[in-house]
């Protein structure tokens, strides 16, 4: 029986699938990601029993075997802290191992075509891949077996994260929401007013099996206030087997996600950005909140959506101020993963920014270490738009805050880079209440900011407090 996890937060995270699939690479990588160890049950069994899995199957047998490797699965999927796993290629012939994944870890099956997978280990020492016909039967006949144990497939490390954290990235994925929102329970929908009228007919007639009930909230910030939250309450009906989806940018699937995670002390929600800041970052992770008037996101809660469903086509619809903040965005991700993501087309950096967030926030879900390196450049940014009265758009006071962030990490080609892409005009903003702002940060200790800057792109540093007379230099210089 499969187990039908729906992520990866908070339990082991298993890599089944046929021998050559590159669960052990591939496995690595994503470990490295999640901040998690790594375990390959080969490596595993081999260093427990000090003999190699050869010399294993001549001595004992492919039931001996297979015993010893259901025996040692079955530990390591007990351990207490969540690990990446990758599993033997016939692991899942154990029904032990099968019962135990269900129970305890979100499986992705790596899935390889035989012909590749049989050039990858021909010529080995693999017992079970000595002869090329019996390899493809082998193939075949284990199919049905990851099927069984799949919570989700995958054949690159993205697509493992993205899976591992309920993010779905799609072009036409809009079509398919009645499939992808989980459960079939009735539905609220929450969607922007705006975009309702561009998107939501589709959203519904996607979603028509399901029983559900249209809510629009006002476009943009202001559907971030407690007036708006109180109304969704009133309007829902839905008990909870029913679920919330939110179709609109950062600020709808901020608030309805807060409305889900305090209607009946809590329903599933699914997220449906329609903004690139929505599809990069604000609809993952699993912070929703509102706002209180002069103060934003103070009331909140984390509540990790079911699904988050990304259609890059939805952004065809976007304005170019909102695709601007969304690009700023992009551009802090990929200086912290040292890779040109903006280059790329905007399908592909939705699906790397989308995997990247995922990753740091199933590390970090509850934001007490590495995610705040997602608050590069927003230091500043945040003081600049508080300073503005927030009329300055959030995109370009990232843009002018990373500006800063690369000042003061010495990086001068990258802050060049930055200033080409996102060209941001400086701030007409009061320094004085700028510097305030500043210093009045979430993240600030004792007055002193507390500063996300880079050793390099791609090696983000967290908690750095630099001269004040430097901090406030790098301030200024954002201030027209
Ligand atoms: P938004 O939700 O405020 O929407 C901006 C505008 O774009 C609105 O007018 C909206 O109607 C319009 N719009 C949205 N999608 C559209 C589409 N496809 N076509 C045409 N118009 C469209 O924008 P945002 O930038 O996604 O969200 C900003 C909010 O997100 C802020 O409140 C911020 O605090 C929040 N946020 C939250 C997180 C998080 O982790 N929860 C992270 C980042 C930002």
């Amino acid at each position: 029986m499969a187990s039908a996890h729906l992520n990866a937060l908070g339990r082991h995270l298993a890599l089944a699938g046929f021998m050559g699939s590159g669960k052990t690479r591939l496995g690595a990588e994503v470990a490295n990601r999640l901040g998690r160890f790594f375990v390959d049950l080969d490596r595993e069994i081999e260093a427990r029993s000090g003999s190699r899995i050869a010399e294993l199957f001549s001595t004992r047998g492919e039931s001996g075997f297979r015993e010893l490797e259901e025996q040692i699965a079955d530990e390591v999927l007990r351990a207490r802290d969540p690990l990446v796993v990758a599993l033997g290629g016939g692991a899942v012939l154990s029904e032990r191992t099968r019962d135990r994944l269900a129970v305890a870890a979100f499986t992705v099956v790596i899935d390889v075509d035989a012909e590749i997978a049989w050039s990858r280990v021909a010529g080995g020492d693999r017992p079970l891949a000595q002869d090329e016909g019996a390899f493809h039967a082998l193939h075949r006949d284990r199919q049905p077996l990851y099927e069984e144990v799949a919570d989700a497939h995958a054949r690159d490390v993205d697509a493992i994260v993205l899976a591992a954290g309920g993010v779905h990235v799609e072009l036409g994925a809009l079509d398919e929401l009645g499939v992808l929102v989980p459960g079939d329970g009735p539905l609220e929908l929450v969607a922007d007013e705006h975009v309702s009228g561009i998107h939501g007919v589709r959203a519904q007639v996607a979603l028509g099996t399901r029983d559900i009930a249209l809510h629009e909230v006002p476009a943009g910030e202001p559907a971030k206030a407690a007036d708006v939250l109180e109304r969704l309450w009133a309007g829902f009906t839905i008990g909870r087997d029913g679920g919330v989806v939110a179709l609109g940018g950062g600020s709808t699937t901020d608030v309805a996600g807060f409305a889900a995670a305090t209607y009946m002390r809590g329903v599933a929600w699914t997220a449906v950005p329609t903004t690139l800041v929505g599809q990069v970052d604000a609809g993952i992770g699993g912070k929703t909140a509102i706002d209180l008037p002069g103060a934003k996101n103070v009331v909140g809660a984390f509540h990790w959506p079911a699904r988050v469903v990304c259609d890059p086509s939805l952004l065809t619809t976007l304005p170019d101020v909102e695709r601007r903040n969304g690009l700023a965005e992009v551009v802090k991700t990929g200086l912290l993963t040292g890779a040109s993501l903006w280059e790329r087309p905007e399908p592909e950096q939705v699906r790397s920014c989308a995997s990247f967030k995922a990753a740091i926030c199933l590390a970090d879900p509850s934001d007490r270490g590495p995610r705040t390196q997602l608050n590069l450049g927003h230091t500043f940014g945040h003081a600049l738009e508080a300073a503005a009265g927030y009329a300055l758009p959030h995109g370009r006071a990232v843009s002018l805050g990373l500006l800063a962030a690369l000042r003061l990490s010495g990086l001068e080609d990258e802050r060049r880079l930055v200033e080409e892409l996102l060209a941001p005009e400086p701030a007409r903003v009061d320094p004085d209440a700028a510097w305030a702002a500043l210093a009045r940060d979430k993240k600030a200790r004792g007055g002193t900011p507390r500063l996300v800057l880079l050793d390099a792109p791609g090696r983000p540093r967290w908690g750095v407090e630099m001269p004040e007379a430097d901090v406030r230099r790098a301030l200024d210089d954002l201030i027209a």
